[in-house]
């Protein structure tokens, strides 16, 4: 039976195989590079905590609407309870393995600038959208709202909460009335799609931004495309929902990697608050708009 050596214990989660290229990479390499790999720089999903870290000044961060718990109003059953859904996803947030819900809400600070955040985590049940992501969200946009600071959702979600029903849907409308608000209000609204950014999210705020950045690679689309393949019945295009082809057919505005967000933030930030222009300098601005008008007057009076 010698023959049978035993295997080498390989402590758990000090390696990862990347989902891009398929190479083994120490966890803490790959960590340390914003969770991108170091080889072929594929996007890893990254918990909501991970990505307040990532993109805000470190201890600004403070949480908005953080004591909303998620409640099966309509005693959801499908594979499981929903109750005991929860039950298992706030003991995986008790233990740092997720957020306490689908998104953190709240302010923050970027490079100095104030900067308010609803940052979703796909780890909290597929980052789905329920009552309670939904009002985080509209507290933090309340806030950007009140203060008029600039307001970033990072999304990323498999969209509508089902175990919420009805409930789960009216957060699109809800999310999308406030968005509205900041719009009226010429409060900057940003929004930074990660993989995968699909279903109720990306039909709501995750596509009302001002601007719309995606991270290299993300998935993002309403449906799935074997859904959509066997709806309409026709071979989708390759890389179709990708942020790359999105980014072509104009769906987003820009691709930014993981490492360059802060900065690409930043100056975003201060593009969109820069201080008016002056309305007024008549002199210069409207004497050479003029006289075309002028001459064009004399020659059709003299014709
Ligand atoms: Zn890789």
């Amino acid at each position: 039976m010698a023959m049978f050596r035993k295997k080498k214990e390989i402590p758990l989660g000090l390696w990862m195989k990347c989902p891009g290229c398929g190479k083994m990479a120490f966890t803490k390499a790959v960590e340390d590079n914003l969770n991108v790999c170091p080889d072929c720089g594929h996007h890893n999903k990254v918990t909501a905590r991970t990505r307040v870290a990532q993109l805000l000044d470190e201890g600004t961060f403070e949480a908005l609407g953080e004591d909303l718990v998620p409640r099966d109003v309509l005693r959801f059953v499908d594979e499981g309870s929903y109750a005991s859904k929860i039950e298992k996803a706030a003991a995986k947030a008790a233990a740092g393995k997720a957020a306490s819900e689908g998104a953190l809400a709240g302010r923050g600070r970027l490079g100095g600038r104030a900067l308010n955040v609803c940052v979703m985590d796909f780890a909290y049940m597929g980052g789905s959208m329920g009552v309670v992501v939904g009002e985080r969200f509209a507290r933090a946009a309340e806030d950007a709202l009140e203060r008029r600071v600039p307001f970033l959702t990072v999304a990323t979600s498999g969209g509508a909460r089902m175990h919420e029903g009805a409930l789960s849907l009216m957060q699109m409308a809800k999310t999308s009335a406030v968005v509205a608000r900041l719009r009226d209000e010429r409060v900057p609204y940003l929004t930074l799609l990660a993989d995968p950014c699909t279903g109720g999210v990306s039909a709501s705020f995750a596509a009302q931004g001002d601007i719309t950045l995606a991270e290299p690679g993300a998935l993002i689309g309403f449906a799935g495309p074997r859904v959509i393949q066997s709806t309409i019945k026709t071979r989708l295009p390759e890389g179709f929902q990708r942020a790359e082809f999105l980014l072509e057919h104009g769906y987003i505005d820009r691709i930014v990697p993981r490492a360059r967000l802060r900065e690409e933030l930043g100056a975003l930030l201060d593009f969109l608050q820069r201080p008016p222009q002056p309305a007024s300098t008549p002199v210069p601005a409207s004497r050479p708009a003029a006289k075309p008008a002028a001459k064009g007057r004399k020659r059709a009076s003299g014709a």
